[in-house]
């Protein structure tokens, strides 16, 4: 099962319990997989599921319960009672009339029927991707005007969701991992979003490590390139015009260098006697250097 199937299994399991949030959802449905021709209420989908809970808010908005059937080799859900379908498009679409381009602002007015709508949408045409492969989260609309509108009412929530065209059709997604979190709370998938939380903090905890590893080395090539460079300095004296060239404390510098060629300047410094701090040791290689290079310049 995928990480999509598990929400909609679980939206699926959600039951409104107030008539308002019913009327909503089912207008997700009318708009997004309903065919209504003036007497007759189509929904056709192939998940079965989905088909099932619209005959279940079918028969307890108008108290017609029916059965899931073939139509064209096509999965569906038919209201062939006139006056029943009839309602129903009334309540859900509102005074307009049938329009699966448009949100019926009526049956979206309270918070509680935005989510219900938000869920119903979900079912019939969203998914979301593994958060382990990526964060992805999608609404696919064949008309523009509905997926405009389906930003919006997202946006209603704080969740700044985008749309592309793709295939004919328009793509209502969200990108980002703590906006796919809001939604899912949005339509009440709780169980998936703490699955969604849990990959998502293992994946976050991965990525952190691995950059602190980099960090860590690029570090350390600097401390060894520095050191390095120091020690070629120092082999350049000795083998030229000797260390004894050096002041004494030079000297002493040089010899912890070249023995120690990675240590940090902080732990070269607890090396010398008297011990001396990190800018000390800083400033005595930095004069051994100099004093390489004028050699070099001499030549
Ligand atoms: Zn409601």
């Amino acid at each position: 099962m995928s990480f999509s199937s598990n929400v909609k299994d679980e939206l699926l399991k959600v039951n409104d319990s107030a008539r308002h949030c019913k009327i909503a959802m089912l207008a997700a449905f009318v708009n997004l997989c309903g065919y209504y021709d003036g007497s007759v209420l189509t929904f056709f989908s192939e998940h079965r599921a989905l088909l099932e809970k619209i005959s279940m808010l079918v028969s307890e908005l108008v108290g017609i319960r029916p059965d899931i059937r073939m139509l064209d080799n096509r999965l569906c859900v038919r209201v062939e009672d006139k006056t029943a379908a009839g309602k129903l498009i009334n309540v859900t679409m509102g005074n307009s009339g049938y329009d699966a381009q448009a949100i019926n602002p009526l049956a979206v007015s309270a918070v509680c029927c935005k989510r219900a709508y938000l869920r119903g949408a979900f079912i019939c045409t969203g998914s979301v991707s593994d958060p382990e492969k990526q964060y992805h989260l999608e609404f696919s609309n064949s008309d523009y005007d509905h997926a405009a509108a389906l930003k919006g009412l997202i946006a209603s929530f704080g969740i700044d969701a985008k749309i592309i065209e793709r295939k004919n059709h328009y793509i209502v997604y969200i990108k980002e991992g703590e906006q796919i979190v809001d939604m899912l709370n949005v339509m009440s998938a709780h169980k998936a979003l703490l699955e969604f939380e849990n990959l998502r903090v293992v994946k976050e905890l991965r990525n952190n490590l691995n950059r602190i590893v980099n960090c860590e080395t690029a570090n350390l090539n600097k401390v060894v390139s520095a050191g390095v460079r120091q020690a070629e300095a120092i082999e350049y004296i000795r083998n030229t015009v000797g260390l004894s060239y050096l002041s004494p404390s030079l000297q002493e510098m040089a010899k912890i260098r070249l023995e120690y060629p990675d240590l940090s300047l902080k732990e070269l410094g607890e090396k010398l006697t008297p011990p001396m701090g990190k800018s000390g040791v800083n400033h005595r290689l930095k004069k051994i250097c100099d004093i390489a290079n004028d050699l070099k310049g001499d030549k």
